[in-house]
């Protein structure tokens, strides 16, 4: 079951360097929600925020719970997984051992079989590739086992940072009609951060905009998409 996240007054800091400056966002349930911003904007940072990975202040509200103080272990612990910038995947473990470790931090322990083939059915590539070492994938499939080793946590909400990083964009496309069939199948809500703003706008259903810290534009992802100046400045048409 997917679940409502609301932000109210989001800070945080890395020391004296203060980098988000009172964020307002919400994440409606079983939505796709994108955090869109130029480079250094402040979304990796909000997505650690989130997650109680680095000191924050203000209200974030996950199905009306306050989760502002609780810790990271905590916080995974009531349904919201991390995706990170750079994969973070074990490389010397195999693909199927990467999937089962993702459930370790999980509530129930049962049905870990079958919760892997539920993710192979969404990555036929992790199937194929089952027994490999993860070091050995290309970067499209690790991003993949990445999301597959989240999705092991039986998340209801998933922070996802910048997945097309670094790919092809033959696999940028692979990669979102996964995600868009995952959010279909599982109803898992998503905040997505991303550069390619083309695609995470088609993916998504709401859309903000971070600049410098603070919200410049929120709106429905078509209203966004068609706002001139994010045209210019971030779809370059
Ligand atoms: P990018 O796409 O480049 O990752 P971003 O919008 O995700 O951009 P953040 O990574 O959140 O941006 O960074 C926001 C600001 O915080 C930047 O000015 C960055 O230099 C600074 N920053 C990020 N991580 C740290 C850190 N660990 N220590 C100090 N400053 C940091």
């Amino acid at each position: 079951m997917s679940a409502s996240l609301s932000v109210r007054g989001l800070e945080a800091s890395y020391g004296a360097f203060k980098v988000l400056h009172g964020l307002d966002f919400e994440i409606a349930e079983g939505s796709v929600t994108t955090l869109l911003g130029a480079n250094g904007a402040g979304k990796t940072t909000t997505l650690r925020a989130l997650c109680g990975m680095i000191r924050r202040s203000g209200t974030i509200e996950f199905d009306g719970r306050s989760i502002a103080r609780m810790k990271t272990e905590d916080i995974v612990r009531l349904g919201i997984a991390h995706v990170p910038e750079g994969r973070g995947t074990f490389t010397s473990l195999t693909v199927e051992e990467n999937l089962q470790l993702g459930a370790m931090t999980r509530r129930g322990g049962d049905n870990i079989a079958q919760d892997i083939d539920r993710i192979y059915s969404f990555f036929p590539r992790l199937k194929e590739r089952a027994a490999q070492q993860a070091g050995t994938l290309s970067g499209g499939e690790q991003q993949m086992l990445a999301i597959g080793r989240a999705l092991m946590l039986r998340p209801r909400l998933m922070l996802l940072d910048e997945p097309s990083f670094g790919l092809a964009p033959l696999i940028v496309r692979e990669l979102f009609a996964i995600l868009a069939d995952i959010r279909a199948n599982m109803g898992v809500s998503m905040l997505l951060v991303e550069q390619n703003a083309t695609m995470a706008l088609e993916l998504a259903d709401q859309a903000y905009l971070i600049e410098t810290g603070s919200i410049a534009l929120s709106g429905s992802a078509a209203e966004i998409r068609d706002n001139d100046s994010v045209r210019n400045s971030y779809l370059g048409y």
